[in-house]
């Protein structure tokens, strides 16, 4: 594996392992390119305190650690910091001037909620409703096309339980868009060898139907997955099971430089 860019820290509440033990992890794993990505925080104005992510008041530790472990890991790995976040359009303003100051280099978009918490069902929890499906998908076009996130990471965690024809339809209204976009879709780690509900075999049907090529992300919740190469060539026979081709690391990595270049 040449790249990572899912990877949390114990700052969210549920992850654990200290910073440099997943830096260590990754060098040992032969990862060239390891992301920091941990759950994004954002601004409640009545209080609210998200149980799931990382708080306000933690960014300054996040910023500083990381960085002075890229310093200090530089001939051994390439480091990046960034965040997982959904996209609520009502809260991105204030997201927004949350992380003026820091040296942000990127974000992914997981699409965990699809309105602000706690008012927001966890789009995880099985859901037989096919308006709420198409919010999610609507969400992510809208967000991806903010031009804010690199790529989203397990793009099918919606737990929809209605019909197969629904789904079937909005799987791959959000599958051509990636192909239009040139998006890859991420084969999440963590969800396939959690036996969770995604990575979802149907979604990865249409988009090898699509035409679109996998990434694998580690969802990394604890350091030693970042060198399990068993997860890793879990991940490639999921891959070649559904007929999907994996991209080449130089391919994603300068898929990421290009994402960067334009978020300066
Ligand atoms: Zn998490
Ligand atoms: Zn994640």
């Amino acid at each position: 594996m040449f790249a990572n860019f899912h990877t949390h820290t114990y700052r969210c509440g549920h992850a654990c392992g200290t910073d440099r033990e997943y830096i260590e992890e990754a060098v040992a794993g032969g990862i060239k390119v390891l992301g920091f990505s941990d759950h994004c925080p954002w601004v409640f104005d009545d209080g609210y305190v998200s149980g799931t992510r990382m708080s306000p008041a933690e960014l300054d530790g996040y910023f500083y650690s990381l960085t002075s472990l890229k310093r200090e890991y530089s001939s051994d790995i390439d480091i990046y910091i960034g965040f997982e976040s959904e996209y609520i359009p009502e809260l991105m303003e204030a997201q927004d001037k949350l992380l003026a100051d820091y040296p942000l280099d990127y974000m992914i978009l997981g699409e965990h909620f699809t309105q602000r918490e706690p008012y927001s069902p966890y789009t995880g929890y099985p859901s037989g409703s096919a308006a709420e499906l198409e919010r999610y998908v609507d969400l992510i076009i809208e967000g991806m096309d903010s031009g804010r996130y690199f790529y989203t990471a397990h793009p099918d965690l919606f737990n929809f339980t209605g019909s197969e024809e629904v789904l079937d339809r909005q799987y791959r209204r959000l599958c051509r868009y990636f192909k239009e976009k040139g998006l890859p879709a991420e084969i999440n780690l963590l969800g396939l060898c959690g036996g969770r509900h995604y990575p979802s075999g149907r979604f990865f049907d249409i988009a090898a139907e699509t035409g679109l090529k996998a990434v694998i992300g580690c969802d990394a919740h604890s350091p030693d997955v970042l060198s399990d190469r068993g997860k890793i060539s879990a991940c490639v026979d999921f891959a070649e099971k559904h007929g999907i081709e994996i991209m080449d690391g130089s391919e994603f990595f300068s898929a990421f430089l290009t994402y960067k270049g334009g978020n300066k």
